[in-house]
């Protein structure tokens, strides 16, 4: 029997991730020289600064790896929102590191910001350093709220990848920085833990996904239509137990098709993983996903993954409630037929706005009947006068709710309204295991 994946568990990373500030904090201490006159002080806090956003760097490329006991223990959505979140506090960093830095020369030397500025550039690979900041403040501006709405993935994206020529300019300003110039110790750690993670990401972005497509020839063998703007995409291929993917879990696609092959797309498997197949259904609902409509069979597929943390591994009780929002249904219906359970475990509640747009239908309602399981559809507009999600409609459903597990996917509103309806219907946060369709 193979061993069970490695997971990192969201609290134990978080430790780990705050536990690696303390050393980056202690070689700040060892080199503070105590000092009341200001450019002193300036100089100090700068270095603070400059070496806690060069660890934030760090932290920052590493959550983005793609390492996979990561991303199946945390999960690929929590990662973005850590990492976006992160960004910012870098970002502010980099910030406070350049004013302090500026502010403390000219105090040095007596002149004018302006004149300090143009005196700092003139250090050896200060120019660097700041253009390597000035990347980084680009790729963070790009990844606003307001701006990303406004451009697009492809575009977010090729902007993004910035993020490393910065993050090199800034390792070089680093090293040749006074805390780590100095001390040749200091400076081998930094080194080894950028290495790290560089390896690290070169092997889990690059050399696995291209293992993977030489190794499994993927291949589309049906396009089924399930809806009018929905279809179930089935692919072949070769070894794919190897992969070990999980119900729940989602790859990310590049189908090797008409205009579709720059693009890799996130997808979750909508049935498990059986006889060398994989299945995903895909609503259209953007310019990628219509394409995806018109795939035939015999178009080559490039997968990467298995990712994703909704899988059975965070189940707790046993019974188990899958609460479903449109497309959402997918990871939830591979989760419906393998999640193990005795008859009145399992229930699923689906909402849609009408039963046109129930998906997957038959399939589910097989499931339910061979497993004992109760299967409900919440149809309705959102806007409508009842709410079939607020706490009252989902205790009438699952009067012993807060005894259940909830695994809970659907589109960002109806998710955000979910979870606060199940936490006010008695299920503890920690019992609600979600996946946002969004990073
Ligand atoms: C983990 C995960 C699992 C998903 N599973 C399914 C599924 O099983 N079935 C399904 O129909 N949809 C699923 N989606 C949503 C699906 O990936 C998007 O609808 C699709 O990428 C939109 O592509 P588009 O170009 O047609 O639309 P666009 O109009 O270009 O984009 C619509 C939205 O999707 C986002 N998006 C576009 N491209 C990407 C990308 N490469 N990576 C991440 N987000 C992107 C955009 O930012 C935008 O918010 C999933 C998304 C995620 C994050």
């Amino acid at each position: 029997m193979p061993a069970p994946p490695l997971r990192t568990s969201p609290g134990a990373l978080r430790a780990g991730l705050l536990g690696g500030a303390v050393p980056v904090v202690g070689l700040w201490l060892v080199q503070a020289e105590p000092s009341v006159r200001l450019d002193a002080l300036f100089a100090t806090l700068a270095h603070l600064s400059g070496l806690l956003a060069g660890y934030g760097i760090l932290v920052m490329l590493l959550l983005m790896a793609r390492v996979p006991a990561v991303e199946h223990g945390v999960g690929a959505d929590r990662l973005a929102r850590w990492h976006a979140r992160g960004g910012r506090y870098v970002l502010t960093c980099c910030f406070a590191h350049a004013v302090l830095a500026l502010c403390g020369h000219a105090a040095h030397t007596g002149t004018d910001l302006l004149s300090a500025a143009g005196g700092l550039l003139g250090y050896p690979g200060l120019a660097a350093a700041a253009a390597g900041t000035a990347l980084l403040v680009f790729v963070g501006l790009s990844s606003a709220r307001a701006v990303r709405r406004r451009v697009r993935h492809e575009t977010w994206r090729a902007v993004h990848l910035l993020t490393y020529a910065g993050a090199a300019l800034a390792f070089a300003h680093q090293l040749a920085g006074p805390d780590l110039a100095g001390g040749p110790l200091a400076a081998w750690w930094w080194t080894m833990l950028h290495t790290t993670v560089g390896v690290l990401l070169v092997w889990y972005r690059l050399v696995v996904p291209v293992r993977q497509a030489l190794r499994h020839s993927l291949r589309i063998i049906e396009v089924r239509t399930e809806a009018p703007d929905v279809v179930s995409v089935v692919m072949q291929g070769i070894g794919l137990d190897a992969l070990r993917a999980e119900p729940g879990q989602f790859f990310r696609w590049r189908f090797l098709g008409r205009r579709l092959w720059r693009t890799s797309l996130p997808f979750s498997l909508s049935a498990p993983v059986r006889d060398d197949t994989l299945r995903i259904t895909v609503k259209a609902c953007g310019d990628h996903t219509r394409r995806i409509r018109r795939l035939r069979p015999g178009v080559r597929v490039l997968a990467t993954g298995p990712f994703g943390a909704l899988t059975a591994h965070r189940r707790t009780r046993p019974k188990v409630l899958l609460l479903a929002g449109g497309v959402g249904i997918t990871p939830l219906r591979a989760l419906f037929e393998t999640l193990p359970g005795e008859p009145g475990d399992l229930t699923l509640l689906y909402r849609a706005g009408n039963a046109a747009q129930l998906v997957l239908r038959d399939e589910l309602e097989a499931i339910a009947d061979s497993r004992g399981a109760a299967l409900h559809y919440l149809l309705g507009p959102s806007d409508g006068p009842f709410d079939p999600l607020s706490p009252r409609a989902l205790r009438n459903l699952v009067p012993d709710l807060d005894e259940h597990d909830v695994y809970l996917c659907g589109p960002p509103g109806m998710h955000t309204a979910a979870a606060i309806a199940l936490e006010r219907a008695g299920v503890p946060a920690r019992r609600i295991h979600s996946e946002q369709f969004a990073f």
